[in-house]
């Protein structure tokens, strides 16, 4: 998907909306945590904001199945955010510091992939969870526990409780 600054400045206002799919599939062997990506709806406006300065403010969107981090079966999960970014054709006017970023076009092209790679990468969830509550997996046997419960014993005392009652014993055999 590239927008050229010819079709933001052969429009009569200087915005040029734009839609539609871009394709990433290949971020499945690149992010463990995705087994499925459909392609990313991605709508918005190119707009010239100066002669020699653009701006393009998209959304975009997709359902991509995720790994659950505790119980590790995979899930749907919509995956959406909305950015814009500045750009020149004018190497004097192009920026990269923390407070402002104008990108370099060459040959006066957008190549919006980039930008939409980037912000499904930055928005992916951490660990994912099918659920809020998900019980994850029986450190023991394995189970499922959203699905089963099983019989172990998988109680144990937090090591800093475990500490604690150690000197608190300690203290019971000196006095
Ligand atoms: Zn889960
Ligand atoms: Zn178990």
């Amino acid at each position: 998907m590239i927008i050229t600054i010819n079709q933001i400045n052969q429009t009569a206002d200087g915005v040029y909306p734009f839609q539609g799919k871009v394709y990433l599939e290949d971020l499945v062997e690149e992010e463990p945590n995705i087994v499925k990506l459909e392609p990313i709806q991605v709508e918005g406006e190119a707009s010239r904001l100066d002669s020699h300065l653009y701006q393009v403010s998209a959304k975009q969107k997709c359902v991509g199945k995720l790994i659950c981090s505790r119980c590790l079966t995979t899930f749907p999960t919509s995956l959406e955010s909305s950015w814009f970014e500045k750009f020149t054709d004018k190497k004097e006017l192009a920026i990269d510091t923390e407070e402002e970023t104008i990108h370099l076009l060459i040959d006066g092209q957008i190549e919006l992939e980039l930008f939409v790679r980037e912000q499904l990468v930055i928005h992916l969830p951490y660990a994912p969870l099918c659920k809020p509550d998900c019980a994850g997996l029986c450190p023991e046997c394995g189970a499922n526990k959203n699905e089963k419960s099983c019989d172990c014993n998988t109680e144990r005392i937090d090591p800093r409780l475990a500490k604690l009652q150690d000197l608190l014993e300690d203290k019971d055999s000196v006095s």
